[in-house]
């Protein structure tokens, strides 16, 4: 029985066995962790997939490194494994300040994949950098209905806030930063637990186990409690469990 199927018939062991890691870039790591792998470059190429749960989406980072010609090579490959109903999610795109010089084309990129996702119902993973407010004004534009997910989210309550206020279907993810970021640490306990997912994203050194481990820790949940309630929320935005 594979592990999301058992899960779906509502077995507890996935729950109690498994960690989820809802966003990474990592393979080949422990075969007890349920991971939902964003694919790279080479793999949408090559419309490669990772395990049961795959995204794939033009990261804002890559347009510093291909050409307008690869841009569109890589549309093609993930509009083909999108509407072949292969994908779990859309992304990672989004939108990175530390980038200026390309934030024009990041956002024509992320409407693209909004709309593709809105399309299809598909989840969207998002990045964001130094970009809330131009978020908040994109929510307010596009009235989205899927889930956008805000992996290694980096902002404030009021961002959180606002963006849930707009898009009740707003999810955020943390990694690393529950270690090394005070800022973190203090707002994660203001996240409804309802929208909260946890990540190793590109973190070879990091283990899912012990982001779970620091965030029970700092949210004063019993280890268990806070895996099986990741997996609700996991649950509640798969269209796979539904
Ligand atoms: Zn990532």
């Amino acid at each position: 029985m594979s592990k999301w199927k058992a899960f779906a018939e509502g077995s507890l062991i996935v729950s109690i066995l498994s960690y989820l890691d809802i966003h990474t870039h990592l393979r080949g790591v422990s075969e007890t962790n349920i991971q939902v792998s964003s694919l790279s470059i080479d793999e949408i190429k090559e419309q490669k997939l990772i395990g049961e749960y795959s995204c794939a989406g033009i990261h804002p980072w890559w347009l510093e490194d291909i050409s307008t010609e690869d841009i569109e090579r890589l549309k093609i490959k993930i509009l083909e494994l999108a509407e072949s109903g292969k994908l779990w999610g859309i992304g990672e795109t989004g939108l990175d300040r530390m980038y200026p010089e390309f934030f024009e084309k990041q956002k024509e990129l992320l409407n693209w994949h909004i709309e593709l996702s809105e399309s299809l119902g598909l989840p969207l993973i998002i990045h964001n950098v130094r970009a809330g407010s131009d978020f908040l004004e994109i929510i307010k534009d596009k009235t989205p209905s899927v889930p956008w997910l805000f992996h290694d989210f980096r902002g404030n309550e009021e961002l959180v806030k606002n963006l849930l206020r707009l898009h009740s279907n707003c999810y955020f993810s943390f990694g690393l930063s529950i270690d090394n970021s005070p800022q973190i640490r203090e707002l994660l306990p203001l996240v409804p637990i309802e929208n909260l997912f946890l990540e190793t994203d590109n973190q070879k050194h990091l283990d899912i186990h012990e982001i779970y481990l620091r965030a029970s820790e700092q949210l004063h949940l019993d280890l268990d409690f806070l895996k099986s309630q990741l997996w609700l929320n996991f649950k509640k935005i798969n269209r796979k469990l539904q």
